[in-house]
């Protein structure tokens, strides 16, 4: 049964079990489960970004305070284990309660997404 929770280890999944996951765009290395995306709406570095639940195959960058739209969050920039490519940053620590749901959660840029069929991502 695969796995759907990630802890801060790094692990390298390469399928799970024919659910639907979202491919780094680079080199295909299996990111996250479709299942586990929250928001569509989120905004990225270089565009609009995913808020993902758990990912894997990702490495953690160092934690740096960051402004972003809603406020200075702590932040690790993560990166795909299988090339390297920035995809996006891990929520470390939000600056107040009206953020706290983002904590431990992933913000994956689309840009650097496809889906594991290939189709393209919806628009919007
Ligand atoms: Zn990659």
């Amino acid at each position: 049964m695969a796995q759907t929770k990630t802890d801060a280890k790094a692990q390298v999944i390469a399928t799970y079990d024919g659910h639907p996951t979202f491919q780094c765009s680079t080199c295909a290395a299996t990111i996250a489960l479709q299942d586990e995306l929250i928001s569509k709406s989120f905004a990225g570095r270089d565009g609009r970004g995913y808020l993902m639940h758990s990912a894997t195959n990702l490495k953690m960058g160092k934690k740096e305070d960051r402004s972003l739209l809603t406020g200075t969050h702590t932040v690790s920039d993560v990166f795909c284990l299988g090339c390297n490519e920035r995809m996006g940053w891990y929520y470390v620590k939000a600056p107040d309660n009206t953020q706290k749901y983002k904590e431990g959660k992933y913000l994956l840029e689309r840009e650097r997404l496809i889906k594991d069929n290939a189709w393209k991502l919806d628009d919007e």
